[in-house]
């Protein structure tokens, strides 16, 4: 039965994430002065076994989800994740199954992940630059490591590849139209993310965000672009094509154009509490409920109850307050 919302939005992806943890210390997602060694992560324990993942993954399906996104964390840090992979794929109804991942592991990976089912991909890299990207990933990695990772998921026959750049102004904005121009033509999609205020830790401010519009204007100025329409409702980037015709780029403007009106991604994180905003405070424990036995007709109930009076439009509502509110971090629910 498919559920829809207080404003009569569908539930329609869940995004996954299979690990609090990560490689990286990127200074917008997990800065190391709070994500240090005295960090508490969760415990083996806590987090939901493939066997959960895969039976909530199934309920959600039953109830309108068609695709699934992997995330973390880092999620080629959990061990076996191919293995995660093939039991999503042998769950009839999923459309589309696809991870988000740094890429610094993907060379080892990427053919077993295609051999489990993954179709396609998306790998995060904000510049091309060594000095500017590892002063954003801040755990030393260069960029020429994602990209080997992007060649081997090519390799692989993971298609299509994207690659996720968060812009920040004074970082790395100088280094976008670089960016756009060294996947122009590969049948790579670059897609620029505005930064966002997720979490509390990561000392987002408004004059740190370069819009979606500069964005656009920087790149038009230099590989000319023009727009084209969504390819289905509800598409969160929005879409530019070179007008050379060698492939387009995306947007995605949570900050200066929300898009809260189509939202119908789910989150589930780590330990199983779901969220139904990305700027969520507080999730839903499915954990507790799969850990004492109940029936899937009791998870299905949980879901319906949560999914029924969701009203949540955090970017639109977005103030000076709301940024300080204490949300979930991005290295929990993933993105
Ligand atoms: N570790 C994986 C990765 O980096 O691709 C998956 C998890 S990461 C949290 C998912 C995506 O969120 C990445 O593309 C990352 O760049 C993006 N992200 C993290 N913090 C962000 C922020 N404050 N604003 C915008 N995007 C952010
Ligand atoms: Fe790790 Fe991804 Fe967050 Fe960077 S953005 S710290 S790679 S989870
Ligand atoms: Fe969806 Fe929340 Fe983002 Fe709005 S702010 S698009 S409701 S996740």
């Amino acid at each position: 039965m498919a559920l829809t919302d207080a404003f009569q939005r569908p539930l329609r992806d869940l995004r996954i994430s299979v690990t609090d943890r990560c490689n990286f210390r990127c200074t917008y997602c997990m800065p190391r002065e709070i994500f240090g060694p005295g960090y508490q992560f969760l415990d083996r324990a806590e987090i939901l076994s493939y066997e959960e993942i895969t039976r909530l993954a199934r309920i959600f399906i039953a109830h309108g989800v068609e695709k699934i996104r992997l995330t973390g964390g880092e999620p080629l840090v959990r061990k076996d994740l191919d293995s995660l992979i093939a039991q999503l794929r042998a769950t009839p109804g999923l459309r589309d199954l696809t991870l988000t991942t740094n890429g610094s592991l993907l060379r080892n990976q990427a053919r077993k992940l295609k051999a489990a089912g993954l179709e396609r991909i998306t790998v995060s890299l904000d510049s091309l630059d060594d000095a500017v990207f590892q002063s954003m990933n801040d755990s030393g990695v260069p960029a020429s490591v994602v990209l080997d990772g992007i060649e081997a998921a090519r390799e692989a026959g993971l298609d299509p590849i994207k690659v996720n750049a968060v812009v920040k102004r004074g970082t790395n904005d100088h280094t976008i139209v670089d960016l756009a121009r060294h996947f122009k033509g590969s049948g790579v999609i670059v897609r620029f993310i505005e930064f966002m205020d997720v979490g509390a830790t990561n000392g987002w401010q408004l004059e740190h965000v370069v819009t979606g519009r500069e964005i656009v204007e920087r790149v038009n100025a230099e590989l000319p672009i023009e727009p084209v329409g969504a390819n289905y409702r509800g598409e969160v980037a929005r879409r530019w094509r070179y007008l050379d015709g060698e492939g387009e780029i995306g947007i995605i403007t949570s900050i200066s154009e929300p898009f809260c009106g189509d939202c119908t991604r789910a989150r589930l994180s780590p330990e199983g509490e779901l969220y139904t905003c990305l700027f969520g405070v507080r999730g839903h424990d499915f954990r507790a409920l799969l850990r004492s036995g109940a029936t899937d007709g009791e998870l299905s109930e949980f879901l319906a109850s949560v999914w029924h009076v969701r009203d949540d439009r955090y970017s639109e509502l977005r103030t000076a307050e709301t940024a300080l509110l204490p949300k979930v971090e991005m290295s929990h629910i993933g993105g």
